[in-house]
């Protein structure tokens, strides 16, 4: 899809001089890859979408309809599941912070739940207890060691995670212990999602072992899911020059570990994988106008409508891919330039040191790559949040309105 000048200022016109785009087709296409790749190789396979990743209603009930669950990690996000009429099945309920009322309401209909700490294995067990002719399935997160030779592939260099039960303490033990003490109760399935740096299939290839062993000797008649988590690399736009192993390495090793251990047996435990970032990262783009061109002392910065919120809340400093589409293509003056940003942060920049054609006003930035952990985790700081529009098969359509000082400053939240 071409984006040039005039189809943007049409856009424009109708949704604001900032807005994102979601690239339905390529969402679907991410999908359809993650899936085929894993599931040509080992057949009981299932997709949990990462809903805290981008839990857009529109995109999640995209989601639904391919056939992925909800991969929820809170109440509110479980409630909007339920809200887009997602069957409440399909959910897996994850996350460290589960109350007796969100177990129960899990419990009662059918969700798949995955327990993080002692406390809310208790929770379990109080329903269970209260409870008695119910038949109650839960799983469990996992803590265990999964360094290559000592070295933590944790993301900010963390030498433990500190979600699941931990084995090595023996609080993974004692969980168990206490559930399988009740009748009404079965352990049918084990989860271990773990944030890395680098997202190497070596820590695939451990998380699934770590998994598996953990099942043969603790549930082995009960096990129903394997769940090895999210945190996997998606497509990733060549300007990156990145070496990342695609779906099919991933998929690759995980499932010959799974064939070796369950191939045998007459019912295979079902596969879930739990994507986020490679499901939705490379399906939006953020595109701005530029308002102005200052110069100080020596330096240009590029003022556009839109914040480093928009497109990296984490304010990591690595420029995102991205390009210019000029109003004017004859004018033309190549400089080094900082694209800043409308908030009264000093460190406001949506990208840092640009080489290329200095924008001029009223032309547009396009930033790729921006659906993941953006619109999310993205405060409304000083501004209303820009509009979202999806597009497929060259048909334009809005999913999120621009948000308003009504709905801002809700009037059923604030007092005036
Ligand atoms: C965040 C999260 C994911 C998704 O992680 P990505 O890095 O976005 O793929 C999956 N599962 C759980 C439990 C998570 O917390």
């Amino acid at each position: 899809m071409q984006l040039n000048y005039d189809l943007i200022k049409g856009l424009e016109q109708e949704y604001g001089s900032s807005f994102f785009l979601l690239d339905v087709n390529k969402l679907r296409n991410n999908f359809k890859k993650i899936e085929h790749a894993f599931k040509s190789r080992y057949e009981n396979f299932l997709i949990g979408y990462s809903y805290k990743t981008n839990y857009l209603p529109y995109l999640c009930s995209q989601m639904d309809q391919l056939g992925a669950y909800a991969e929820v990690v809170s109440r509110l996000e479980y409630d909007l599941a339920i809200k887009i009429d997602v069957n409440p099945r399909n959910i897996i309920f994850n996350g460290p912070l589960k109350t007796y009322e969100d177990i129960e309401t899990a419990i009662k209909n059918e969700s798949i739940i995955n327990l993080d700490s002692l406390y809310e294995v208790d929770n379990v067990i109080q329903y269970c207890l209260e409870k008695r002719n119910k038949q109650v399935k839960a799983g469990l997160r996992v803590n265990f060691d999964i360094s290559n030779n000592g070295e933590s592939p944790l993301q900010e260099g963390y030498e433990v995670s500190r979600f699941g039960l931990c084995v090595s303490n023996g609080n993974f033990q004692k969980a168990v212990q206490k559930l399988i003490e009740l009748e009404n109760i079965k352990i049918v399935g084990l989860h271990g999602h773990f944030s890395t740096r680098e997202r190497k299939v070596e820590t695939y290839r451990n998380i699934t072992k770590g998994l598996c062993e953990l099942a043969k000797q603790y549930i082995p008649d009960s096990v129903e899911y394997i769940d090895i988590g999210g945190g996997i690399y998606g497509e990733l736009p060549s300007s990156f020059n990145l070496q990342i192993p695609s779906f099919d390495e991933y998929a690759e090793e995980v499932c010959k570990i799974m064939n070796a251990e369950f191939g045998g047996k007459p019912r295979k435990p079902y596969l879930i994988l739990e994507p986020g970032i490679s499901m939705v990262a490379n399906a939006f783009k953020f595109i701005a106008k530029v308002i102005d061109i200052k110069t100080v002392q020596e330096q240009f910065f590029v003022l556009i409508d839109g914040s480093v919120h928009n497109v990296k809340p984490t304010m990591h400093k690595r420029n995102l891919p991205m390009h210019l589409v000029k109003k004017n293509v004859e004018q033309q003056s190549h400089a080094m330039y900082n694209i800043v940003g409308y908030t009264c942060m000093e460190k406001d920049y949506l990208a840092y040191d640009v080489e290329g054609e200095l924008p001029e006003r009223d032309d547009y930035i396009i930033f790729d790559n921006v659906g993941a952990y953006t619109i999310v985790f993205n405060p409304p700081f000083i501004k209303e949040r820009p509009s979202i529009i999806a597009v497929e098969n060259k048909e334009f359509f809005v999913v999120r309105k621009k948000e308003t000082i009504k709905e801002f400053f809700n009037e059923d939240l604030y007092v005036f």
